[in-house]
């Protein structure tokens, strides 16, 4: 098939839309490659280090409204923003009747999440203008029930219906409405879900993902000097990196695209030669190394379950996690010997709940002792070259005790695609610096 049959949904995130100068690179982007059809947008974001986001001055203009404080001055500043654009733009728009319907229902109380969404909306007028294509607002197409849940069957059926006939347009990100036409937004970050709907409905070849860096990294650059790029992941890598804290792209984008096969490719604005990071189903593309890629999280408290027998006791397990439940903790890890059960929990969840947990324990499973210990960090080793590869996890013991880091927990899924790793917290930089040196630097 040529390149000009494809379809294409790009996404660009906040600090893609951030200026008039950063729009002209979208726009020459979108310009260079007629298959990108369907454009999904953020609300403008930082422009430097020290600017607001667009969303973040939303939200607070909204709370000074609901608190009958005046709001004039921040609204004022968010106008300023879009303005700016429009006019570095010398586009021919003007939103004064938009900003005045907003401050109305700024005034009337029309809820955080219809403030929220009116920087995707605002900034998706400016892209449809600037583009020529057309503007759909999201509040017709992404369907959320009275209670707000995200009705996603109904949408596709929306997005689809109202898509079939149109060959360009741009739909803003981040939002849609709930049966009496109330806005609701997704969670932060969200305007990357709108644009994995988009492309599922209209069965896109690729939903490409704009944003500020060149992919997914090996390992974070913040504890690894300049680590590698990571050229293709597949969507169980991703979800066994992301829940441990990438933060490149919404958990909850890859569901809807991966359910049609459509790859995702994060691409770089400010970079467009790079080729990013292909996010696949599945490849017969072998990675570089023999890992993927690396991320951690610390803040663990590891609660340790001990007694005699527990492997003959029927229900043991169902019993203590069951507490865990009704305290509404969430479980991340549960390694287990023969007669001993840890479970590894989110600090900040735990601390709180720890003595209902505690005596809970003691309630249901009679344990021989309860052991806790906190300040732990998890870190995931992942990687679908691991499964063909023996000695992976010695090699990381190896590397570790070389450098005398302790491991407290070792955890491998069966699938071989990520082996976890407990350290103390303090050691979490150094362990993540030590398994990148032996996986990339010494098999590079
Ligand atoms: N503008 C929203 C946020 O800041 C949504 C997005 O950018 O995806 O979270």
């Amino acid at each position: 098939m040529s390149e000009e049959n494809l379809v294409k949904v790009v996404k660009f995130g906040g600090s893609s839309l951030a200026s008039a100068e950063q729009f002209k690179k979208v726009g020459a982007i979108i310009k260079a490659d007629s298959s990108r059809r369907y454009v999904v947008d953020s609300a403008p974001g930082k422009r430097s280090k020290e600017d607001t986001k667009v969303t973040d001055l939303l939200y607070k203009c909204y709370e000074e409204a609901e608190e009958g404080l005046s709001f004039e001055k921040t609204f004022r500043v968010i106008k300023t923003r879009f303005n700016e654009i429009i006019a570095g733009l010398e586009l021919k728009l003007n939103l004064d009747e938009e900003f005045e319907t907003i401050y109305r229902k700024f005034e009337g109380k029309a809820g955080s999440d219809y403030a929220a969404s009116r920087g995707e909306y605002l900034n998706g007028r400016i892209m449809a203008a600037y583009l020529g294509y057309e503007f759909i607002d999201a509040a017709t197409v992404i369907k959320f029930d009275k209670e707000g849940n995200f009705l996603s069957e109904e949408t596709n059926e929306a997005l689809r219906a109202r898509l079939k006939d149109v060959e360009r347009a741009v739909i803003p990100g981040f939002y849609g409405a709930q049966p009496d036409g109330r806005v609701k937004t997704f969670s932060r970050g969200g305007s990357d879900v709108t644009g994995s709907l988009v492309a599922r409905a209209v069965k896109a070849d690729i939903y490409e993902n704009w944003t500020d860096v060149s992919g997914f990294l090996v390992a974070d650059p913040r504890i690894v000097e300049n680590p590698k790029n990571i050229e293709i992941l597949t969507y169980r890598e991703l979800r066994e990196l992301s829940y441990m804290g990438a933060s490149v792209l919404h958990e909850s984008a890859i569901f809807p695209v991966r359910k049609e096969g459509i790859p995702i490719n994060i691409r770089n604005t400010n970079r467009p030669e790079d080729k990013g990071t292909l996010i696949v189903e599945n490849t017969c593309h072998t990675p570089e190394y023999t890992i993927t890629g690396i991320a951690g999280k610390k803040g663990f408290v590891s609660v340790s379950i001990d007694k005699d027998m527990m492997n003959s006791e029927i229900g043991f397990c169902r019993r203590a996690l069951q507490v865990f439940e009704d305290n509404g903790i969430s479980i991340e890890h549960m390694p287990s010997g023969i007669d001993t059960m840890t479970v590894f929990v989110d600090k900040d969840a735990f601390v709180d709940k720890e003595q209902q947990v505690l005596s809970g324990l003691h309630r249901v499973c009679q344990p021989d002792t309860i052991d806790l210990e906190s300040d732990l960090a998890l870190i995931a080793v992942v990687g679908r070259g691991m499964k063909n590869n023996s000695g992976n996890a010695g090699k990381i013991f190896s590397a570790l005790s070389k450098k005398k880091i302790n491991i407290r927990m070792i955890d491998q899924g069966s699938s071989e695609l990520n082996i976890i790793i407990g350290v103390r917290n303090k050691y979490f930089d150094e362990a993540i610096k030590t398994i990148y040196e032996v996986y990339v630097n010494d098999e590079a």
